[in-house]
């Protein structure tokens, strides 16, 4: 059994080339007109339809209004919240966030995806975080030393002084567990003394039995530019050192709410892909991106989007109605604002202490007394950013401390929002795991009957806290039930 089929990650980059031809194809006959490097930084509903939006040109700045008959946001996920992840650096969650604001429903906020097999954080000033496929783990097996703070090399530390988490905790399956198990074991073996490396944050990925076995031509064949990735960030070769992991943020379940013709709960406003929270519940699969961009993007809108226009009495809008204008001048006095505050902190540092905040409170593992305090802490943030942050340039220019700015304000009120959702599921599901609500050998206690739901919260204007509606969920053939891979 493999935990996934592994083709040197030619899969998303074919699959991106052959995007971006068919993209270029549509753009050169003239039907299709891109904006290069410019952003989404806000939603234009007029007429209780989304009808627009307002972007900003990163180069020159320019601030402006576009008109549409309906929006489609394929914008991606927001696990860059969290600082570092695997995502991009240029991921963000500004036009899901700003869509929230001005009305879209946002659905199961805490619910992300932590991935067991990323290369361990360095240091403080690391700017990003990088997967190395779960397909090793195929060949791997995952260990820390069994006494605490052993700093012994890995070489030095003989067999029965090894623990073999996975294997020891789900012996039917071993090192191909699920990546939420599989992370919340790395997080609990190194958060009792055992991890490995810098700060003791990571577990061996050991390819030793597999050299032995397959040898090294074979694994070189399955995964040598995974070696080369590794051994150029880490500076050791993973066929003669174990290598290190540790989980990190990779993917967020939660979006923006659509119904099955993915439209959100603004009428005209369509979500695509990982914006959107369909699909998923609270686990991902892995390589679930691949179904969902065929799903959304070539079965489904085509044919709902034109059955919207069908449906829709859709009147003609310019730039120079009011609510073009006020939302491009509301873009354009936020970012006067974030300008002015001229303080002492850089972006940067706030945009790190949330994520700390969050991977300590609403990461792996979480209970109401961190959730509590989470939220809180993420206030004070946020009210300091406003008085403190310090954004250098103006905004008539390229100005990427102002781009990144922007991003982290909506960052620190989505935080928020992931703590408060968490808080209210007094359950343990998939990645969403509560201390408080686990079985007798540490695995998810599910609670469907009191949360057997979507969660789906509404903005609300002022300050005032957000509203948790429920969306229930009915299962007619498959009942959900405790998960078990002992
Ligand atoms: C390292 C890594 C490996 C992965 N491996 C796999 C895998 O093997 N299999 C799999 O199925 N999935 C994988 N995934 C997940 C998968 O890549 C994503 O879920 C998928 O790409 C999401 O597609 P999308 O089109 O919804 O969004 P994205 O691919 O994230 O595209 C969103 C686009 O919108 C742009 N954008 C965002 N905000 C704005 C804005 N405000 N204005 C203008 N543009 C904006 C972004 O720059 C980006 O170009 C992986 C993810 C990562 C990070």
């Amino acid at each position: 059994m493999s935990r996934t089929f592994y083709c040197r990650g030619q899969t998303g980059q074919q699959l991106l080339l052959g995007a971006y031809g068919a993209l270029c194809r549509q753009v050169g006959l003239g039907r299709v007109k891109m904006f290069p490097r410019t952003e989404m930084l806000d939603l234009v509903v007029a007429g209780g339809r989304a009808r627009g939006i307002v972007t900003r040109n990163l180069v020159t700045g320019i601030v402006e209004a576009h008109t549409a008959d309906a929006v489609v946001l394929a914008a991606g996920g927001y696990a860059n919240v969290f600082f570092l992840s695997t995502n991009a650096r240029g991921a963000n969650a500004t036009s899901i966030w700003r869509s929230y604001r001005r009305g879209a429903g946002f659905a199961n906020p805490c619910f992300i995806q932590v991935h067991p097999t990323c290369i361990p954080r360095s240091g403080d000033f690391q700017a990003k975080l990088t997967l190395i496929s779960e397909a090793l783990r195929n060949d791997g097996r995952v260990w820390v030393p069994k006494r605490r703070g052993d700093t012994r090399s890995p070489d030095a530390v003989p067999e029965n002084e090894r623990d073999y988490f996975l294997e020891r905790m789900y012996p039917g399956y071993g090192n191909l567990a699920p990546r939420d198990l599989a992370s919340r074991a790395a997080k609990r073996v190194c958060d009792h003394g055992c991890g490995v490396g810098p700060g003791g944050r990571g577990v061996y990925l050991d390819l030793t039995a597999a050299v032995a076995g397959l040898g090294e031509k074979v694994l070189c064949e399955r995964y040598g530019n995974l070696f080369e990735i590794y051994e150029r960030i880490s500076g050791e070769n993973p066929l003669h050192t174990p290598m290190r992991i540790y989980p990190a943020p990779h993917y967020t379940m939660g979006g923006l709410w659509v119904d099955y013709g993915l439209q959100s709960t603004i009428p005209g406003l369509f979500v695509l892909g990982e914006a959107n929270f369909s699909d998923h519940g609270a686990n991902r699969l892995g390589a679930s991106a691949l179904m969902q961009g065929l799903a959304d993007g070539y079965f489904i809108i085509p044919y709902t989007l034109g059955e919207y226009f069908g449906g829709a009495a859709l009147g003609e809008v310019s730039p120079s109605d009011r609510p073009f204008v006020e939302a491009a001048k509301e873009v354009e006095d936020r970012l006067a604002r974030i300008l002015a505050v001229q303080g002492k902190r850089t972006v940067d540092s706030f945009h790190r202490k949330l994520g700390a905040i969050l991977w300590e409170h609403c990461g792996i593992i979480r209970n109401a007394a961190g959730l509590g305090a989470a939220v809180e802490k993420i206030r004070l943030l946020r009210a300091e950013f406003w008085e403190n942050v310090l954004v250098p340039g103006d905004a008539a220019d390229l100005n990427q401390e102002l781009e990144k700015a922007g991003r982290v304000a909506d960052y620190l009120e989505l935080g928020e929002l992931m703590c408060r959702d968490a808080l209210a599921r007094e359950e343990s599901c998939g990645c969403h795991f509560r201390e408080e609500f686990q079985t007798a050998c540490g695995e998810a206690l599910r609670d469907d009957r009191r949360f057997g739901h979507v969660a789906v919260w509404e903005h609300a204007e002022q300050e005032r806290e957000p509203v948790r509606h429920v969306e229930p969920l009915t299962f007619e053939t498959i009942i959900p039930a405790e998960r078990s891979y002992k």
